[in-house]
């Protein structure tokens, strides 16, 4: 049976750390708001007030599936796909439907709380909302007022609806994370899509109109169910499923085949691939020469792209203006040096002198680079045969092809740039974009890959604005910075910073925590305050938020009432706006909220909707065409400086990777001497069965699945461990207690755990203890900042 918390919120629980005369006051408030008698099975047949209401999902796992919910005697009952949307979108897993188990959960918040014991150390006396917030905004101000307004901190996870807090505190916003951020630092600048989080690819609907959709590290059949079903409508439609994964992945087992890789070789899978293609005169010719920058002329000297000025600057959005085409040089057909703009037909290959300086095109200096990367050696280093290799290339240049790579897997490797931008360079020399059936990037998440309606807001005054971030949130236990106090709505201290001892090192200096969430998760150990919101199903007026995603406009309705003191997020900013003395700048209701949200829409089929009219229709509305699947680039023009695909990085010049060159992972390679004391490599995967750390308080789930570490059945066996036992899984780091399990679907020398594992669901401590929070040097330059290498760790295991 999986371990129950002892230590989490539960009034029981907190209460052992404080006094015996409050314990015996707040027992009594506890035996009233017990769960455990509300979890009697419904009977199926109970009729008597009964009502439906409809909210939403998760937008987190990328599903957003919109929800039927059944509350029978004010008890939500029955959660089902809202059934008024075309039947592709009615959706729902395992994490949906224990939704009506999960929200009564005793990991819920019940009321707010005030530390007592030491920082970490978990002891809460129960206070009321008002003794709280005026503490809270009380210290804000002292805080603000002595270090500035920037030297608080607010934080959302996915699932806040708390857009206006930061502004109304003057606070600063979080920055990049450093999460999920790994391909896409290497990928979205050659397609200026995709905002750094390798969201370029058309909706996976595509795929049915694919030849070959080749999966490298990416495990929706597992972690997202809505791709899942999209993936089985490919398969019957003809495309060739081939996932590339170390392990033996929900999605590899559901492929046509699976090519087992070595971890964080990616790189040298795609160079290889395009070595290949180069070598075999594969490539697509003409969408080289007229939609990427290959025919671009470089000083042969400094690697600096040949430019006619200096790129035009938007003023408003303080970067170049895309589509420049005009400031770039190339070789035409006679073999003149012309502006890339007037040239009727470009050559690939060639120099030439320009005002004294030799100049070569990006396309010689790829052939170039690329000679170090044969098929061989790309064999070598990913342990892929080297027939395969050729065998994918051919496969692939033959297209359409669709290339989905992933967050998890190779992302959260400290060289997953390198394999994005060799992602984006296979791309270019085959074409397999903009086109039916041929798209790169993550295809994960309907919601992310599908339509978006262009929402309206609520206007705050402009005296009213969030402050910028000095620091990222990435580096903020690094360098200096004037962060004092952190507000946290959802965890972001175990979820997203690896190493946990520094992150505790980080909570401890800091003069003011505030973590406000519907569950009690790792974070709100290390908070001064905990305060209980409300979840998705909850509100206190009849309508929520509005949102856009699954190719809908849907709308968030009342199904139950608050539980317990669980406030909205709107309500609690609106208290805290009250106590800053702010309170008029924000909506008094809800209703007005949503009704700005969609009537100050710029897009007259947004604006043109209503609150009624969605009520009406159970609480959602398509987005405008998505009877047709939605493709990008289909014009062949991209968001980049010269408006096409830049795969040419002049920025990294200095690092030697304005084009990709291969770069080992930092910590989790062979040759690495660590590796002697700390076997293993260590990574974490997503699941159906959580998203982050989420659900991991769910019941009905935790029947399911306990937190373990998967690890071959021989590693285990040559260190004295079967399925079953508890080993301590640890480096220089840190350490953790965790039950393992043999499989023989993980690699040898890798073992693997659901991510988000927390110490209440542990044998004993936190995933974050052992992972790598080393960044690479370049990190800084990249798109987004360094990309937290969470799965570029060792480990050693040993019977605990
Ligand atoms: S977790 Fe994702 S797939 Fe599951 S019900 Fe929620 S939104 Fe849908």
């Amino acid at each position: 049976m999986p371990k129950r918390s002892e230590n989490g919120l539960s009034r029981r629980g907190f209460l052992k750390g404080v006094g015996a005369a409050g314990a015996l006051g707040a027992a009594g408030a506890a035996a009233m708001t017990s769960t455990q008698g509300w979890l009697k099975p419904i009977a199926a047949d109970a009729a008597a007030d009964e009502r439906v209401a409809y909210t939403y999902h998760h937008s987190h796992c990328g599903g957003m599936c919109p929800l039927k919910c059944t509350v029978r005697g004010g008890r939500l009952a029955m959660i089902q796909p809202n059934d008024i949307c075309e039947d592709r979108y009615r959706t729902i897993c395992l994490k949906g439907i224990s939704e009506i188990q999960h929200i009564y959960g005793d990991k819920r918040i019940q009321t707010p709380l005030k530390r007592v014991g030491e920082r970490g150390e978990g002891k809460f006396v129960s206070v009321s909302w008002d003794e709280a917030l005026d503490e809270i905004v009380d210290q804000i101000k002292r805080i603000q007022a002595e270090s500035g307004k920037g030297s608080v901190m607010v934080t959302s996870g996915a699932e806040a609806d708390v857009p206006f807090l930061a502004p109304v505190l003057g606070a600063r916003g979080g920055g990049n994370p450093g999460i999920d951020v790994g391909i896409g630092n290497g990928l979205d600048p050659a397609t200026g899509m995709g905002a750094g989080y390798a969201m370029s690819a058309p909706e996976a609907r595509d795929w049915t109109k694919s030849k070959l959709v080749l999966t490298v590290g990416s495990n929706y059949c597992e972690s997202s169910l809505p791709s899942a079903r999209l993936f089985f409508e490919a398969k019957e439609a003809g495309a060739r499923m081939v996932t590339v994964d170390p392990h033996f992945s929900t999605t590899a087992g559901k492929s046509h085949e699976w090519v087992p890789i070595e971890p964080g070789t990616d790189a040298a899978l795609f160079l290889g691939m395009i070595t290949h293609i180069l070598e075999s005169g594969l490539a697509d010719t003409a969408f080289m020469a007229n939609h990427t920058s290959l025919p671009f002329l470089v000083n042969a000297e400094t690697g600096a792209l040949l430019k006619d000025r200096e790129p035009s600057i938007d003023p408003e959005k303080k970067a170049p203006v895309p589509g420049q085409l005009d400031l770039f040089y190339v070789i035409d057909g006679s073999g003149s040096v012309v502006r890339a703009d007037k040239a009727a037909t470009t050559v690939l290959s060639g120099s030439a002198e320009v005002d004294g300086v030799r100049a070569r095109t990006v396309f010689d200096l790829l052939k170039e680079t690329q000679k170090q990367y044969s098929v061989e050696w790309a064999s070598r280093i990913t342990g892929i045969p080297a027939d395969k290799i050729r065998e994918l290339a051919e496969l692939y240049a033959a297209g359409p092809s669709s290339l989905c790579l992933g967050w998890g897997g190779n992302d959260k490797m400290s060289n997953a740039d390198i394999a994005g931008h060799a992602a984006a360079v296979l791309t270019a020399i085959t074409g397999n974009i903009g086109k039916e059936g041929a798209g790169v990037g993550v295809y994960v998440g309907a919601s992310y890959g599908g339509y978006a309606a262009t929402l309206g807001s609520w206007a705050l005054p402009e005296t009213l604005a969030a402050g910028e971030a000095d620091v990222p949130m990435y580096d903020l236990r690094y360098k200096e910075n004037s962060v004092r106090a952190h507000i946290a709505v959802g965890d972001k201290l175990a979820q997203c910073m690896a190493n946990m001892s520094k992150s505790e090192e980080w909570a401890r200096s800091l003069d003011l925590i505030v973590t406000a969430d519907p569950y009690f998760t790792e974070a709100a150990k290390w908070a001064d305050y905990v305060l209980p919101l409300t979840s998705r199903f909850e509100y206190d007026e009849e309508i929520g938020n509005i949102a856009s995603g699954y190719s809908h406009i849907v709308m968030q309705q009342k199904v139950i009432d608050p539980l317990f003191e669980a406030r909205t997020d709107l309500w609690l900013t609106r208290e805290i706006a009250k106590r800053m003395g702010v309170e008029d700048a924000l909506p008094k209701t809800s209703l007005e909220r949503a009704q700005a949200v969609l009537g100050t829409s710029e897009d007259p089929y947004v604006s043109s909707l209503t609150v009624e009219k969605l009520a009406d229709n159970q609480g959602m509305w398509p987005c405008e065409g998505i009877a047709e699947v939605r493709r990008v680039a289909m014009d062949r023009t991209f968001p980049t400086l010269s408006g096409r695909m830049d795969v040419y990085y002049e920025s990294l010049v200095e690092d030697a990777q304005e084009l990709p060159q291969w770069e080992p992972c930092s910590e989790a390679t062979w040759d690495n001497p660590d590796r002697e004391r700390f076997p293993f490599q260590l990574i974490n995967v997503r699941s159906r069965f959580r998203i982050h750390n989420q659900f991991n308080d769910a019941e009905w789930l935790q029947q399911f699945y306990e937190p373990t570490l998967n690890a071959n059945p021989a590693d285990l066996a040559a260190y004295g461990l079967k399925t079953g036992d508890v080993a301590e899984v640890f480096n220089d780091r840190g350490s953790f207690k965790v039950r393992v399990s043999g499989n023989e679907a993980v690699r040898p020398g890798s073992v693997r755990m659901i991510e988000g594992a927390t110490a209440d669901y542990t044998v004993e401590g936190n995933m974050q203890s052992v992972t790598n929070d080393e960044f690479i040097a370049r990190g800084s330059k990249l798109m987004c900042g360094p990309v937290i290498p969470f799965s570029d760790t060792l480990v050693a295991i040993k019977k605990a």
